[in-house]
């Protein structure tokens, strides 16, 4: 990069929120994915206008720009491929206004999922998306991303709770879209656009954001199968009766084992588990509740328990969430990666899914561990991979593409809330094979210059075994490409911390 550019970046923010210091350019290189690449520059603008500022000089000297909330993306969103600035959005942290007698809140988008449902629920309302990270994530981050979460099937998707948007465009005009009523129905639906853009369209500088009520009561049962089809399939069965779940978590065996392993929490040692919770009037919950066991035992469980203790209950959702962190400690030669992680199939196809990817797993010589928000259809898989092992993490990418071309044959998508940027790209350009020209054709017309996070979705062409932030591939373009890159590169210096 220039050094212009980074003079004129001081200029904007300040030498204290900006660096270039190797350390902070080899942190910020990574998200929660596989891949890895030093940015050039952060930058840590503190309102819309500086973004603005940040944006213009990139655009007049095609610098890639990509926006960063807290780095929890799993597909190497904020990995910047080509370089370039990062602006990390997580000063702009404000709660602006919460107006309850209207149903909306007002928020900057380094927010903190959990520090915003903090302060709604004290006054009986939530943003209640749910996402996994949510002690970490950023409103910002979830917009771009639509995340959702396990109470996707009662609650929706982040892009149900967006009224209206600031955005930066590409060029640096600040633009609002939507409005901070219920219903709008006035022009192009532009923050839809935004959402799920990945930063790829725009920086979104504010959110006016939908409330929702908190429900008075909520209980769950835990149901233990021997078979993950029979779990699976009291997932549909709950669904036909018909009876709305606020959340039903699955997980099979090798999910149950890690946990237990790693986390010492004494889940029944079963085939699989499903953790189904309910929601809403007191009274509808203990109807409910009863329901719920019935269906369970009829569709296969060989054990139920219910609780309506918030003790038990976060313990069990502590159990699900030490998921991914015990799978990383399954076996000591293996890592678990985010690789086929987030797909998505019609409720109906859960039992035929699971079943499939454990044997392409053990096709593939992989380990595979399938758990997620089953009650909307949503997988999540992890491979335990080795990762000095090229081997490994070929066998692993063949899986992923068998996994995936069986989720698009049962009707799914790739990916139900983490969105594509790499490790997603190749398969949803088949999913989305006949639209790929509209998507290009806005990018361009919104990018030109194609400086917003750019390489990521259909901009990327190879495979997702790249820019590895893991030593294998050592020869090739994958392997520890930070490393690689920061050998003969000097610190510049111009930052402060
Ligand atoms: C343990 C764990 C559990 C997870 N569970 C879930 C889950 O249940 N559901 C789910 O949906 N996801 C989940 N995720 C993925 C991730 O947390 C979400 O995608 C989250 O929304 C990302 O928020 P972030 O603030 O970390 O954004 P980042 O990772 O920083 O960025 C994500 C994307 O948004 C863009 N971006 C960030 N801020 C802005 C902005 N202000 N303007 C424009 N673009 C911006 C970035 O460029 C990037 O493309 C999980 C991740 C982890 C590590």
């Amino acid at each position: 990069m220039k050094r212009r550019v980074i003079d004129e970046l001081e200029k904007i923010v300040g030498k204290d929120r900006m660096s270039t210091k190797m350390a902070d350019l080899y942190v910020y290189g990574f998200d929660a994915s596989i891949h890895h690449k030093n940015p050039d520059v952060i930058v840590k603008p503190a309102n819309a206008k500086e973004v603005s500022e940040i944006v213009k000089l990139a655009n007049a000297t095609r610098t890639p720009v990509i926006p960063r909330g807290a780095g929890t993306a799993m597909c190497g969103h904020t990995v910047p491929l080509k370089g370039g600035i990062i602006i990390d959005m997580t000063l702009m942290n404000k709660i602006k206004e919460v107006r309850v007698e209207d149903l909306y809140c007002v928020v900057e988008p380094g927010v903190i999922y959990d520090k915003l449902n903090a302060v709604l629920g004290k006054k009986g309302f939530w943003f209640p998306t749910t996402p996994g990270s949510g002690e970490a994530c950023t409103i910002g981050g979830m917009v771009v991303t639509n995340a959702s979460g396990m109470r996707a099937i009662k609650y929706g998707a982040t892009r149900d709770y967006v009224l209206g948007l600031e955005v930066v465009m590409p060029t640096g005009e600040i633009i609002h879209t939507g409005t901070r009523t219920l219903k709008n129905s006035s022009g192009y639906q532009i923050d839809r656009l935004m959402v799920g853009s990945e930063g790829t369209l725009g920086i979104v500088t504010e959110i006016n954001l939908k409330l929702a009520f908190k429900p008075k009561a909520s209980a769950m049962t835990l149901a233990a199968f021997n078979s993950l089809q029979d779990a699976g399939r009291c997932v549909s069965n709950i669904i036909a009766r018909p009876l709305m779940p606020s959340a039903i978590e699955l997980m099979d065996s090798v999910c149950i084992k890690a946990v237990n392993k790693c986390m010492n929490v004494g889940l029944p040692d079963a085939a699989a588990i499903c953790m189904i919770e309910v929601d809403g009037h007191p009274t509808a919950v203990e109807e409910e509740l009863k329901i719920v066991e019935e269906i369970a035992r009829q569709s296969g469980a060989v054990h139920t328990e219910a609780s309506r203790d918030k003790k038990k209950i976060d313990y069990w959702t502590y159990a699900r969430k030490a998921i991914m962190p015990s799978l990383s400690r399954y076996g000591e030669k293996f890592v678990s990666v985010a690789l086929a992680d987030d797909m998505s199939v019609p409720i109906s196809k859960i039992p035929e899914a699971v079943v499939a990817f454990q044997k392409i797993a053990e096709q593939n010589g992989v380990i595979v561990g399938t758990y997620g928000h089953s009650a909307d259809g949503n997988l999540h898989t992890k491979m335990l991979v080795e990762p000095g092992s090229d081997d490994s993490w070929r066998r692993g990418e063949k899986a992923v593409g068998e996994i995936y071309d069986k989720v698009l044959e049962l009707g799914g998508t790739v990916t139900g809330e983490h969105g594509v940027s790499i490790t997603k790209a190749p398969y949803m350009k088949k999913e989305r094979a006949d639209s790929l020209e509209t998507m290009k054709r806005i990018k361009k017309a919104l990018d030109p210059k194609n400086i917003m996070n750019p390489g990521k979705i259909f901009d990327w062409d190879g495979n997702i075994i790249a820019h590895l932030r893991y030593p294998a591939f050592c020869e090739s373009e994958g392997c520890m490409p930070s490393v690689k890159a920061c050998e003969g590169q000097k610190e510049e210096g111009a930052g402060g911390k």
